[in-house]
């Protein structure tokens, strides 16, 4: 019985953030109990009490701070929580040096007892983890950025929801794990129109049009959105739908999804 998955956009904002955007945090719940963030980059993570006590894994994407920023402000809300049971940090290899330095910052120089982190190096699409209460399996694969970064997806039967807040298009392993996924939150940061550079590794609303296409999924999600260019959502839209004819959402802060 898979009862639940639901997806909540705490910070929707790409590397600028602004007063309604922030920067990148998903949260997840599961169902049966499991709760999980993927990134740690929104201050709006702060504000989830209950939830925070009880969440199990942070799945970090990469290392760049829009992500990462307040990993170490959380940690000391649990530590002062008096938080006792294991939280999970699982991230990509050459994340574990700055998760470290920001937990310490934060932490008394220390890392807290209840924190494990496990890093992996992502690669082609692969089982990474089991959360047996709401029986999600999730997968991570290599996902085409300018340092070694994650795209993670929650698979449960046969729901899967795909999350890569930082990637170039046409990446192969990312749409290999996408392929007729229920939703992907897709890299959008830079602006309609815009002829992206592999080299920058982001997307274009219509990159990930295009993107969501070729993996024939159901929903596309837009976020790591550039707060400044965000005037003009019909653009937007208009660029995503010259090759996407799917469910189709610009992700604010707060915007909630159910599976
Ligand atoms: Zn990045
Ligand atoms: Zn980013």
């Amino acid at each position: 019985m898979f009862n639940k998955l639901q997806v909540t956009v705490l910070g929707s904002s790409s590397f600028l953030p602004t007063l309604r955007r922030s920067w990148t945090s998903l949260f997840l719940n599961l169902g049966g109990g499991d709760a999980v963030l993927v990134d740690a980059g929104s201050w709006r993570i702060m504000g989830f009490r209950k939830d925070v006590l009880y969440t199990k894994r942070i799945y970090i994407t990469h290392n760049h701070p829009d992500h990462v920023g307040f990993i170490g402000a959380l940690i000391r809300r649990m530590r002062r929580m008096r938080r006792t049971h294991p939280l999970k940090i699982v991230c990509p290899v050459n994340t574990v040096q700055i998760i470290h330095q920001i937990i310490r910052i934060f932490n008394h120089n220390k890392i807290p007892s209840f924190v494990q982190i496990q890093p992996f190096t992502p690669d082609i699409p692969c089982v990474i983890d089991w959360l047996s209460a709401s029986r999600t399996e999730v997968r991570a694969a290599a996902a085409c950025h300018t340092t070694l970064t994650a795209g993670y997806a929650f698979c449960q039967g046969d729901k899967r929801v795909i999350i890569t807040p930082d990637t170039g298009p046409r990446c192969p392993t990312l749409l290999t794990m996408a392929q007729d996924a229920n939703a992907w939150f897709h890299d959008s940061t830079f602006a309609t129109g815009r002829l992206l550079s592999i080299r920058k590794g982001h997307s274009t609303p219509q990159n990930a049009g295009a993107d969501a296409a070729r993996a024939n999924v159901d929903a596309l999600i837009l976020i790591h959105l550039s707060g400044i260019r965000l005037r003009n959502s019909r653009a937007i839209r208009a660029a995503v739908r010259l090759h996407f004819s799917g469910k189709l959402f610009i992700a604010k802060d707060n915007m909630t999804f159910n599976f």
